[in-house]
């Protein structure tokens, strides 16, 4: 699903040049829950960006569900990402003057779907997280927790191939943050291929698999090396 091979991405200012990834491998197969964690600064928030089309690399090779992704450029990129990914974001990014239905049909619309077809993968995708009966609420009658997974329906709500979360519960409480690591673990079980970025070890240990960054390069954090196991 998301092949990474000997990634590079360096920054470069007038005076300083920072190399983010370096020599930077990871393989996500399809159905997989990985957690990609790390310290700050260790090159997290560049991984997600050119795993989620958003930034190029400086080099190596980046296949994304069998298209290799290296050399597009921006225009290519944008349009593979609405096709590719769905994202969730540490703040929610919900529009709040819209419901929840039509706050879930706004990726749906860039992809040229009509409007029957918005609402009923909208409909879908608020039933899939348990918020079926709230389409016409509004972002600021709900929780954080429960925000947050009306921005997943938005994610999966056109079945993109992979899943993208950024600290996805890093502005939640402990218990709303547990119910959407509860709602993570139930999407991968129905198969569906996600990477969490967070620098919460404990939620990491939520995932099937945990990628630690170092220093702009990944590695594989052995099962025994976790801090505890989990269910
Ligand atoms: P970015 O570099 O894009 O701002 P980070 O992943 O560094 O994103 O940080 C996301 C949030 O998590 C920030 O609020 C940051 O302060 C916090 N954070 C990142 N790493 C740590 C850490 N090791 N311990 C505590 N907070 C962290
Ligand atoms: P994390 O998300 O783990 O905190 P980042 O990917 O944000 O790490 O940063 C990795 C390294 O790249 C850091 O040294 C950071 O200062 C640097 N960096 C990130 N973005 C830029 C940028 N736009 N310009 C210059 N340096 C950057």
């Amino acid at each position: 699903m998301l092949e990474m091979h000997h990634i590079a991405k360096v920054y470069r200012t007038e005076t300083v040049e920072t190399a983010a990834l370096r020599d930077f491998n990871l393989h996500v197969t399809p159905g997989e829950f990985v957690a990609v964690t790390g310290a700050s600064g260790s090159g997290k928030s560049t991984f997600l960006g050119i795993a989620g089309l958003i930034e190029a690399p400086s080099g190596g090779r980046y296949v994304l569900d069998g298209v290799d992704v290296s050399q597009m450029n921006d225009r290519q990129r944008s349009r593979l990402r609405n096709q590719k990914i769905g994202f969730v974001f540490q703040a929610f990014n919900l529009i709040p003057d819209l419901n929840l239905r039509d706050n879930i049909e706004v990726p749906l619309g860039y992809r040229g779907l009509r409007a029957a077809e918005r609402r009923e993968l909208a409909q879908a995708a608020l039933a899939k997280v348990g918020l079926a009966g709230r389409a016409r609420h509004y972002p600021g009658q709900l929780s954080g927790g429960q925000q947050q997974r009306v921005a997943i329906a938005r994610a999966l709500a056109g079945n993109p191939p992979l899943l993208l979360a950024d600290e996805p519960t890093g502005n939640l409480d402990t218990q709303m943050a547990a119910g959407v690591i509860d709602l993570l673990q139930e999407l991968h079980a129905g198969g569906a291929t996600i990477v969490m970025v967070t620098h919460d070890l404990h939620l990491a240990e939520r995932a099937q698999r945990i990628v630690k960054v170092m220093d702009g390069q990944a590695a594989e954090v052995a099962r025994d090396a976790r801090l505890h196991s989990v269910s």
